[in-house]
């Protein structure tokens, strides 16, 4: 369904309809009708499945009720950073204390945060990546990398994210190196990138959006009748270094910076 028909009746017409009351609404169309007015989510339907829950958020969603989830989240996780010590967590997660802020290297751009969780930066301030720096700054778990490769599913709580990462990550940046056959071999100078090799890939390229994040894009290009192919992998760490909402957030932001390099420079 088209975002122009994004009406309270074609809501719900995805919903069960069983006028149940979980979602602490009288009615299935009191619910869509709080959908399309940015008070409630579909997650917020205990009986939708998490698979279209996710479909249906990324595509009909409010971005401006995102938009207030996410500013909450920066003011948390700022509250959260006076209560971390920068001088112990530091070498955990492969960052540097300088005149008591915490300096943390994203890609080749060191990124910079005060004690209230302020961030600046040598580069322009990219929005998105600042609440899964906060989030990995304050994690409860920091781990080494271990070179083993996971899938984003088999992350923990990862299935449940898996159709909006594959419709907001994964496709996309497989149609962007479909257009631009040049752009994953760009992303490496660009970004301090690295390429291994693996099994079935064109390209496969290791990336650092943080320093015990490591991520790892396959690329297999189209052939005769084959499509392409493209799988975002993450290092086994992550599970233990970022919340899988970081984790996500942080993908989808590195996809849509991919995205404005691909318009304006390559
Ligand atoms: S919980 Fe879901 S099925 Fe039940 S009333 Fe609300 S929207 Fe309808």
């Amino acid at each position: 369904m088209p975002k122009s028909t994004f009406t309270a009746l074609g809501v719900y017409k995805m919903l069960p309809q069983t006028n149940c009351g979980k979602c602490f609404l009288p009615s299935c169309l009191a619910f869509a009708a709080a959908i399309v007015a940015g008070r409630k989510k579909f997650k917020d339907c205990p009986d939708l499945d998490p698979e279209r829950t996710a479909e249906f958020s990324a595509k009909f969603e409010s971005p401006g009720s995102r938009d207030v989830d996410q500013a909450e989240f920066i003011n948390k996780l700022k509250k959260k950073m006076s209560t971390i010590n920068f001088e112990t967590v530091a070498p955990l997660i492969g960052a540097t204390v300088q005149d008591d802020s915490i300096i943390i290297n994203s890609m080749g751009k060191d990124f910079v945060f005060d004690r209230q969780g302020n961030m600046v930066s040598e580069c322009h301030i990219i929005p998105w990546v600042q609440a899964p720096l906060l989030s990995y700054i304050t994690y409860k778990t920091h781990g080494d990398i271990t070179g083993k490769w996971m899938s984003f599913r088999e992350i923990k709580g990862g299935i449940e994210w898996q159709a909006l990462f594959t419709s907001r990550c994964e496709e996309p940046l497989r149609k962007l190196a479909d257009e631009n056959p040049g752009l994953l071999n760009d992303l490496i100078d660009l970004f301090m990138g690295k390429t291994i090799d693996w099994y079935e890939a064109d390209i496969a390229l290791i990336l650092y959006p943080m320093p015990k994040i490591p991520v790892l894009i396959c690329y297999q290009a189209p052939e005769d009748d084959l499509g392409s192919k493209l799988t975002i992998f993450f290092d086994e760490c992550c599970s233990t270094n970022l919340h899988i909402k970081s984790i996500f957030t942080l993908s989808s932001g590195l996809v849509q910076m991919f995205t404005k390099i691909a318009e304006h420079h390559l």
